[in-house]
């Protein structure tokens, strides 16, 4: 492993620093719960910049591969990770002047001097996972048997399901 784990995230703006490194999916525990498998990791790379304004801030740049579970036929499905943001740093206690209804602002995070780099790389990477994974139209058959498309339940559900069901539906 050579994960810088924790900068003081001003100081590391400010003096332009730049850390890289991989971490195991193994690693990351709220990452790891939405997985298939813990197979993987992620590469990584934080640098220390300033805005327009001169205002701090941390570009990262993260990619790597993971496995997520198809929401249509429940098997394995490989996701490209591939995430690049820059946030702002908010000293701590100060109000973000900007208007935040602008979508062009940027993400703005707290600043802290002990920033934990993993669990900001695990921010980022959850927020950009899809929330129903699913692989492309027509590639799930092979994998699951004949299940057709757009699933149905599985039987034994849909019999469950007519079994509630009000015999008398007018
Ligand atoms: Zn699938």
């Amino acid at each position: 492993m050579s994960a810088a784990a924790v900068i003081d995230s001003l100081e590391f703006a400010r003096a332009q620093q730049q850390s890289h490194g991989s971490l195991p999916v193994v690693g990351l525990p709220r990452l790891e719960d939405l997985l298939f498998d813990q197979d993987g990791s992620l590469e990584y790379e934080i640098r220390g910049t300033r805005d327009a304004r001169n205002r701090p801030q941390l570009a990262l740049r993260i990619s790597g591969e993971l496995h997520l579970q198809c929401q249509r036929c429940l098997e394995r499905l490989q996701y490209e990770v591939e995430v690049e943001n820059t946030l702002l740093l908010l000293p701590r206690g100060s109000e973000p002047d900007d208007n935040l209804d602008d979508p062009e602002a940027p993400d703005i995070i707290e600043a802290s001097s002990e920033l934990n780099v993993a669990g900001l790389i695990e921010d980022e990477v959850l927020l950009s996972l899809p929330l129903a994974p699913r692989h492309p139209e027509g590639a799930c058959e092979s994998r699951a048997g004949n299940r057709i498309e757009g699933a149905a339940p599985p039987k034994a559900f849909a019999e469950l399901a007519a079994l509630k069901r009000p015999r008398n539906t007018r």
